[in-house]
């Protein structure tokens, strides 16, 4: 590198140098000027150059042809120095064809469209050069019609399209997927003698793929005389996108076995075609043996992590690419951020965070949303509201992760509190600032307070989802109130879906055994394999000692091949993450695990735990049951967690994939008095803080 950097660096000393020996001496000649303007160009010093046109005002230079002047205007443009080339363009005694375009230029480079209109208007005689500046800039800022409109009029006005024009045309209609006009066009180009030109055939065929006729694509890319790497990226990244990854790995080992070496936008089209096949570790393998690894294969190698649920590698992943020097993006590190927020991470939650602090992007709007959520799902909703608080702008999806957070840590009138702010300050609410709210009256029980809200839908001009139809149900059922829930379903616009149902046989204790027979009859129509509607019924039965209606429902379960979810759970220690599944056989420090767990329940069986055998489907043994409700998979979890940590005092943070059971959750809060230490739990459906023998949900789970 450094070899590289000296030239330009001795090329710029030189350059300093002598405009300031041309200072101490006064008058230069043209050809001084000329020199030192060539040799600004080409070190690209916008600086000196400045200077340059300084030292030419104060002699009162005259050049007698716009030459010295016009390579100053190039450069203001190529440097984005738009004032600066306004005004030298104003001050210019003569102007041409070459300076009208470079202020063009100047204007098309920073995408002011209107400027860049007028200066066209302006100006006395045009180019080809004039309409390809106005349709480059159009194209790339996304006005593809009106790109497309100066090429209809370039032609008109007589003048020829360029190979630019072309391809700029062309993207153009790969942007607005006017395949139409761009099969127009394609004529055109067979027409005239680009049919040769690999810039005009890649767009051509780009088109093709683009607007969705890939094998016409493949047959151009096929037929191409002349093909560079561009033409194999755009047909691999268009496989990817027509989702064959099976083609896009074909071509691109028929690219390789041809000799032509991938580029950074191969090697990424080709890791998403092996994350589209699921097959992830094929992809680590490529990402492996890549050289030079730039920031979008990084980001696509970790956004694949994440997205195939390896959020674990993608965690490594990134701390790999920081290692490396390489500065991750902001959509990286919000991908990395809800990794932390999936795993429940805390330890990487806050890692990334201070990482983001210190690279400057904490206020960047998708980095602090990501970031929110992930304090929020981590149980710490306090830290999240550091971070709403301190951001710029907000939005109402911020809003949302807010309000729904505190709502599923319980901290309901925060929630409630935190959505009267956000109508106060001209957020208008969505369907999903009003699921936030519900829970939030779910989770505290307030059925006046749910039923305002829910009114409150229609009065905001909108129509209650089913969502907030299930909320509705579970707050009214839970607050002892089954029949208005039945009748709320019965006036429903909506037809009743599985989430309904569900909602409403949650809610029903074994006096509604009537009402939970016609919801789980539904459930078992709408979604046949979903076990836990099975299971719902049959402790039903069960707790009213209906054994024969038990042993139905679960033969009918098996006929169905219901399955059950495996339940497990995950604690993090130090920077890894633990996973435990229910009556676990493999976890290596099994026997001092159980040892512990043992331990552990007889201390809490002194202060009053009582295990609760009755939740236990099983025809089996008393003793038997004991062991298999005594095994569940966050038992394990908090056990390892007290061997680990036996005289920390932070909390203890579980994940749970399913909900808590009874008997775990009465567990828990003996556990928080014996261990003096706060437990959290966040179970499918929400968080449990757990401390002193009280659960922040206040049994209402
Ligand atoms: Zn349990
Ligand atoms: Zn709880």
């Amino acid at each position: 590198m450094a070899k590289l950097i000296k030239p330009t660096m001795k090329l710029k000393q030189q350059l300093r140098e002598a405009i300031d020996l041309l200072f101490t001496r006064g008058p230069a000649s043209s050809s001084d000027y000329t020199r030192l303007v060539l040799h600004c160009i080409q070190s690209n010093d916008f600086n000196q150059a400045k200077r340059l046109q300084s030292h030419m005002e104060l002699q009162l230079f005259h050049p007698t042809d716009s030459f010295i002047h016009n390579q100053l205007l190039h450069l203001y443009a190529k440097c984005g120095k738009i004032s600066d080339a306004q005004q030298l363009f104003d001050k210019m005694p003569k102007r041409d064809i070459y300076s009208w375009n470079a202020l063009l230029s100047a204007y098309a480079k920073v995408g002011l469209v209107e400027d860049l209109n007028s200066v066209f208007d302006r100006m006395a005689y045009r180019d080809s050069v004039s309409y390809n500046t106005m349709i480059a800039c159009f194209a790339s800022n996304w006005l593809s019609s009106k790109a497309l409109r100066f090429f209809v009029r370039m032609q008109k006005d007589g003048f020829q399209p360029t190979q630019y024009s072309y391809v700029n045309a062309l993207q153009a209609c790969s942007q607005l997927l006017d395949f139409r006009l761009g099969k127009q066009i394609h004529g055109r180009v067979v027409v005239g003698e680009f049919e040769k030109n690999v810039f005009v055939w890649n767009a051509v065929t780009d088109l093709y793929a683009k607007c969705g006729d890939i094998d016409k694509a493949r047959w151009l890319f096929d037929g191409m005389v002349k093909k560079n790497v561009v033409s194999f990226n755009l047909m691999i990244s268009g496989y990817v996108k027509m989702g064959k990854p099976d083609e896009c790995i074909n071509l691109f080992n028929k690219m390789q076995l041809s000799g032509w070496k991938p580029d950074q936008v191969t090697v990424s089209s080709v890791l998403n075609a092996y994350f589209q096949y699921g097959r992830v570790d094929d992809a680590r393998n490529m990402f492996n043996k890549i050289d030079k690894k730039d920031e979008i294969c990084w980001t696509t190698m970790i956004v694949g992590y994440a997205q195939s649920g390896r959020e674990v590698d993608a965690l490594m992943l990134f701390s790999e690419m920081l290692r490396g020097n390489v500065r991750p993006d902001s959509h990286t590190i919000s991908t990395v951020v809800s990794s932390c927020a999936k795993l429940a991470s805390l330890y990487h939650g806050q890692a990334v965070h201070g990482k983001v602090i210190l690279m400057g992007v904490d206020s960047n709007m998708l980095v602090s949303s990501a970031l929110v959520d992930m304090y929020c799902k981590c149980g710490v909703p306090l830290d999240a509201r550091v971070i709403f608080e301190t951001m710029p702008i907000k939005n109402v999806i911020i809003w949302n992760s807010m309000i729904l957070g505190y709502a599923q840590n319980g901290e309901a009138q925060e929630a409630l509190t935190l959505y009267e702010r956000m109508l106060q300050e001209n957020f208008k609410p969505d369907n999903i600032s009003f699921v936030g709210v519900l829970s939030a009256c779910i989770n505290t029980n307030m059925v006046k307070e749910g039923r305002k809200y829910f009114n409150s839908i229609s009065e905001q001009g909108m129509t209650p989802t089913l969502d907030h139809y299930a909320c509705m149900i579970t707050l009214l059922g839970r607050s002892g109130n089954i029949d208005k829930a039945l009748d709320l379903i019965k006036g429903m616009p909506h037809k009743p879906d599985c989430r309904i149902w569900s909602a409403l046989l949650s809610v029903c204790s074994k006096g509604d055994i009537k009402t939970a027979e016609v919801a789980a009859n539904h459930i078992f129509q709408l979604d046949p394999h979903n076990a836990g509607s099975y299971i719902m019924l049959s402790n039903l039965y069960a707790a009213c000692g209906r054994w024969k209606d038990v042993a139905v429902v679960r033969s009918l379960m098996k006929s169905k091949n219901a399955k059950k979810f495996s339940a497990y759970s995950w604690v993090e220690i130090g920077n890894e993450v633990h996973i435990f599944v229910s009556d676990d056989h493999n976890h290596p420090e099994l026997d001092r695990i159980y040892s512990e767990l043992n331990r552990l329940i007889g201390i809490l069986q002194q202060i009053g735990y009582n295990p609760d055998t009755g939740i236990v489907l099983h025809n089996v043994g008393e003793e038997e049951k004991l062991r298999s409700i005594s095994h569940h998979s966050e038992k394990l979890a908090l056990a390892f967690s007290l061997i680990k940590k036996p005289n920390g005092a932070a909390p203890i943070r579980i994940i749970k994939n399913i909900r808590i059971c009874d008997d775990c959750h009465v567990f828990m809060k003996f556990a928080s008095i014996a261990i003096t230490r706060p437990i959290i739990i966040r179970d499918s459906s929400r968080f449990h803080h757990f401390f002193g023998g009280k659960c922040s949900c206040k049994d209402h789970r």
